[in-house]
């Protein structure tokens, strides 16, 4: 067993911390800014230029089993790999992994909306989930709160590890739910949403089926996921390939938005917002709702699947 020297700041990562919320954290502990703290204590000084939640780095993960008490197993539990078999079920890939929102790394900046926040989860402790990381994740289900994704005043993406750059040789804390460009408080503004609603229930469905890795469709949750996210994938696809769904959406329940993408990540958390729940309601009954959906809009199998994917038996098996 490799010999353990725990950093004397350790501190233990909050209940679905982010490594990356985790690791800044704990340079603040050590009072040094991440990039310093990359550099001098986890020596990757390149760290922060990756995403590096979702690109794994074995010798980071390695070394923090040396530096921590915690073992392999927890420090994996912070990264977005933990979703493998849960999620997605194909090897986590930096540049794209269905299910996870792409943040646009480009240097220190981070370029897309791809981190979510809960403001009134930031109210209770300074920290971020992995949970919001996910294109599934619209609402707290905790706090009855919508989720954002960037800053209400600047419309800038939330980008906590910017809040430490400032001057060069000033050290500087401040607090976490500020927005990294103009200083706005993320918890100021939120919208809350009632515990009866399609959206709070398409939520609690969703983490549910996370934690015991099924849910009453399927014995394996990410069979769920790839049938969730190609439909919403399709039903905002630009490609003339899939225009029945995408009409069959815009016709049944009246979306207006002309805002079109090719991947689920790229979509507004507003279009996520108004699609997810509907899916996951067409979903909840298929011999109901589902099959007579397709039947109505001429749907076939061809329409539903994931690119080159057979469909999922539990949903295949409606259609014969
Ligand atoms: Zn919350
Ligand atoms: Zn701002």
């Amino acid at each position: 067993m490799t010999k353990k020297y725990v950093i004397p700041g350790y501190i233990p990562p909050e209940e679905d911390e982010i490594l990356s919320s985790w690791i800044f954290r704990l340079a603040r502990s050590h009072k040094m800014k991440p990039f310093t703290f990359a550099k001098y204590g986890l020596e990757v000084p390149d760290l922060w230029n990756r995403d590096f939640d979702k690109f794994y780095n074995q010798k980071l993960v390695d070394l923090l089993t040396t530096l921590t008490p915690l073992n392999h197993c927890k420090i994996n539990s912070l990264h977005l790999i933990s979703y493998q078999d849960i999620i997605f079920n194909s090897k986590i890939n930096s540049a794209f992994t269905e299910g996870i929102l792409n943040v646009g790394v480009e240097h220190r900046m981070r370029n897309n909306k791809g981190l979510l926040a809960c403001p009134l989860c930031l109210s209770k402790k300074e920290f971020y989930k992995k949970s919001w990381r996910l294109v599934s994740s619209i609402v707290c289900t905790d706090c009855l709160c919508n989720l954002i994704d960037e800053c209400p005043d600047c419309k800038m993406p939330i980008v906590f590890q910017r809040l430490d750059i400032g001057k060069k040789d000033v050290y500087l804390e401040k607090p976490m739910y500020l927005c990294w460009n103009c200083n706005n408080d993320l918890r100021k503004n939120y919208t809350l949403i009632d515990k009866n609603s399609d959206i709070f229930k398409y939520q609690e469905y969703i983490n549910r089926t996370i934690e015991y890795g099924y849910n009453k469709n399927t014995q394996y949750s990410f069979n769920y996921f790839s049938v969730l996210f190609s439909i919403l994938r399709k039903s905002r696809s630009n490609s003339t390939k899939f225009f029945r769904l995408r009409e069959a959406f815009t016709k049944e329940f009246e979306i207006s938005s002309d805002e079109l993408s090719i991947h689920n990540f790229e979509l507004s958390l507003q279009l996520r917002k108004l699609l997810l729940p509907l899916i996951y309601n067409l979903l909840s009954d298929l011999d109901q709702n589902f099959i007579p959906f397709c039947e109505r809009n001429f749907i076939r199998i061809s329409d539903i699947r994931s690119d080159g994917q057979p469909l999922p038996f539990w949903i295949f098996n409606k259609f014969r």
